[in-house]
């Protein structure tokens, strides 16, 4: 609901701001690629008390249903290159993403994932890594070393950052980008804003700061038109049955 004021008032915005208007949304206008749906998942357990959280049963029946109907997972580099640079992308592509780094995106989530071969995006809070229940460098590493697993920025701390200083909101940014290419020996180039909020202020920062891409919590799949700081994704929660997951993958 949240997240839906936030997408409401971003638009009131824009109708008023005819710059503001242009510096976020029209630099991709033109007609592009094909639209690319991005997954969004966080915790995948039993544990009910989390309302973030898919059974792994059910996580891994939604796999097979992908790579049985031609799904090709695809990461955030692949998708830039397609979209930007015209290489091609595989028919059907995907991309598969967790927020949060939740330890069982290792236990739980990452053998299903080597089963079936699907490629996935770990949105890491880099200052909760290696704290209980979450995913230490070493088992994001491992996971890496698989070819399946690329780790991204979800900041240092998920803060808001439409409530933070424009100084506090590049430390997030900047701090987490580094720690992942320090650790992990490659760069973070593509951020997920914490609970999916942003501001105008928010994309300025995450450009300044380096990124080439941000995805946000709005549903339906990532289009070129969306621009590269405010990339829909489709929310998986752990009610969906198998139909409702189907229709979720191709709603606009
Ligand atoms: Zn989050």
């Amino acid at each position: 609901m949240k997240t839906y004021l936030v997408g409401l008032s971003i638009m009131a915005l824009c109708l008023i701001s005819g710059s503001f208007r242009g510096e976020w949304f029209v630099q991709n206008r033109a007609a592009g690629p094909s639209p690319v749906p991005i997954l969004l998942y966080h915790s995948v357990s039993g544990d009910k008390s989390n309302p973030l959280m898919i059974e792994p049963t059910r996580f891994e029946e939604q796999m097979n249903y992908l790579k049985n109907e031609g799904y090709h997972s695809i990461t955030f580099k692949e998708m830039q290159e397609g979209w930007y640079n015209g290489r091609p992308l595989p028919p059907k592509p995907i991309i598969i993403t967790f927020d949060d780094g939740y330890e069982d995106n290792y236990t739980a989530a990452y053998p299903i994932l080597l089963k079936t071969g699907m490629k996935a995006t770990i949105f890491a809070v880099t200052g909760s890594i290696g704290s209980p229940g979450r995913l230490t460098w070493n088992q994001l590493h491992t996971m890496e070393s698989s070819g399946l697993i690329d780790t991204q920025s979800h900041t240092v701390t998920h803060t808001n950052l439409t409530k933070v200083s424009d100084k506090e909101k590049m430390k997030e940014l900047v701090d987490s980008k580094n720690e992942i290419l320090h650790k992990l020996g490659h760069s973070a180039d593509v951020l997920a804003y914490p609970y999916g909020f942003y501001d105008r202020r928010s994309v300025d920062a995450v450009q300044k700061a380096g990124y080439q891409l941000a995805v946000i919590t709005e549903p339906g799949a990532a289009e070129v038109k969306q621009g590269r700081f405010l990339l829909h994704r489709i929310l998986i929660t752990g009610d969906l049955l198998l139909d409702q997951f189907k229709a979720a993958l191709t709603a606009p």
